[in-house]
């Protein structure tokens, strides 16, 4: 079976909604193994839809459509749908008392437009709709299919999973499992370049990607049963576990923070957050994770220089000297939150987040992250974007490199450099 969807709805080409019908559906199908080949997106019109339909079906013998199954006039995919397939439409009195029951369950007469949503292409199976009034519909001609389903994800997923999965199940004989394997602080080329033969797999086949500062591996194995897609998967995960090591820090749906928190709590260790740029969300990412109080100590947003002298005791000198996104007095306030808060782990940011910079020493997206348990100290210096809408993506990357320096730190990271012991560092460092 070769399957396409069509998302039928102006409103989701004026970008007013997301589809993420769409998203949904290519989930469900990737897990039925159905091909999923193609996805188009097409307004409430006629014509256009019509073409949709004649261009789906040269590629595809399924297609699936979401949406424009309401009562209005400019609701049509039902009407096209049906005349594609040289169907009548005909009004099915149960399901008008259905509808009539809906409203009257919520104390409301059935507006005389809803009629339209019983009406039924003759030879279709109606799928009912327990979340709304319009059903959806399975039309088969030839060899050919089409799938109706009402655009409201509330009522459209319950209704897929519920009629159209089991009829789906008929036609295929695969499933598709993937797994999403998950790194920090290795660019997407240079994870490529470690796994770059393995990219040539078929079946898993691997693919790179990267998201928000990360490098991700899609590992993807098509079989006839859900334990022969595991037996495929599993050699080919420890591989990579091996080529990537400490770059992983979590399979599937894990966040940065969320691995971050649960090393911590299997280590039994706290942390302590000085933020500069971030302005608080490493605290926040951190503390969205539920259990976080068992190793989250506290956050002290040092904006201004003044505060990170005051509470943190970085040297004023050194803030005049070397600007506060400096590697010097990120050190010093990695100590310093270390040593009033008594946490494990001192973990600071300071940066220039966008998208002008206040030292003209200082390029945007310069940002500098220090680790301390208190001996050694781990710095990290890195450049985000310098222009653009910049600042918000620089903040998220520079709470995503600390939290995951944090988190080097706790396995004790082969990756990770040590610029040897903290105090040594800050003393020692070269002022003139
Ligand atoms: P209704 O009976 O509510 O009119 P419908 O089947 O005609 O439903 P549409 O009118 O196309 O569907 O869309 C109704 C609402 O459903 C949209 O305003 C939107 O909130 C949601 N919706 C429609 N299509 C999608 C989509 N592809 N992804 C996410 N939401 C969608």
């Amino acid at each position: 079976m070769k399957c396409e969807l069509i998302s039928v709805g102006t409103e989701i080409l004026l970008g007013d909604i997301l589809n993420t019908n769409a998203r949904f559906l290519s989930k469900e199908l990737a897990a039925l193994g159905i091909s999923l080949m193609y996805q188009t997106t097409v307004g409430d019109n006629e014509g256009r839809l019509k073409s949709a339909l004649d261009t789906a079906f040269t590629r595809a013998d399924t297609v699936i459509l979401t949406g424009g199954l309401g009562p209005t006039p400019d609701d049509l995919t039902k009407e096209v749908c049906a005349a594609y397939f040289g169907k009548r439409l005909f009004m099915r009195e149960d399901i008008l008392e259905e509808i009539r029951a809906y409203f009257s369950a919520k104390g409301l007469p059935m507006p005389e437009s809803n009629s339209k949503q019983a009406l039924v292409p003759e030879d279709s199976t109606v799928l009912p709709n327990k979340n709304g009034t319009a059903p959806g519909f399975i039309m088969e001609s030839g060899d050919k299919k089409i799938i109706i389903l009402p655009g409201p994800p509330r009522e459209m997923e319950p209704m897929f999973r519920e009629c159209v999965v089991p009829y789906l199940k008929k036609f295929s004989c695969s499933v598709i499992k993937s797994h999403t394997v998950r790194t920090f602080g290795i660019g997407e080329s240079a994870m490529s370049e470690r796994v770059s033969d393995l990219l040539e797999s078929e079946n898993p086949t691997v693919a790179p990607y990267a998201k928000d500062g990360e490098a991700l591996l899609r590992i993807t194995a098509k079989a006839e049963s859900e334990e022969e897609a595991d037996r495929l998967i599993s050699p080919l995960l420890e591989d990579i576990r091996a080529r990537l090591g400490c770059y992983i820090y979590g399979i599937d749906a894990q966040s940065i923070e969320e691995a971050t928190v649960s090393l911590m709590k299997e280590k039994g260790v706290t942390a302590a957050f000085a933020e500069s740029c971030t302005a608080g969300l490493c605290a926040k990412r951190i503390t969205d994770i539920s259990g976080a109080s068992q190793v989250f100590h506290c956050g002290i947003v040092s904006y201004s220089n003044e505060i990170k002298s005051k509470l943190l005791g970085v040297s004023s000198e050194d803030l005049a000297h070397f600007g506060a996104v400096s590697d010097i007095v990120a050190a010093q306030m990695a100590l310093g939150v270390k040593n009033i808060s008594g946490a494990d782990y001192g973990v600071a940011v300071t940066g220039m987040a966008g998208p002008t910079s206040d030292d003209p020493e200082k390029e945007v997206g310069l940002i500098y992250i220090a680790v301390t348990d208190g001996e050694s100290l781990y710095l990290k210096e890195f450049h985000g974007r310098k222009n653009g809408s910049c600042r918000d993506y620089n903040r998220f990357v520079s709470a995503s490199n600390a939290i995951n320096q944090l988190r080097l730190t706790v396995i004790n990271s082969p990756e990770l450099r040590s610029e040897g012991n903290i105090k040594e560092f800050i003393n020692s460092y070269p002022r003139n």
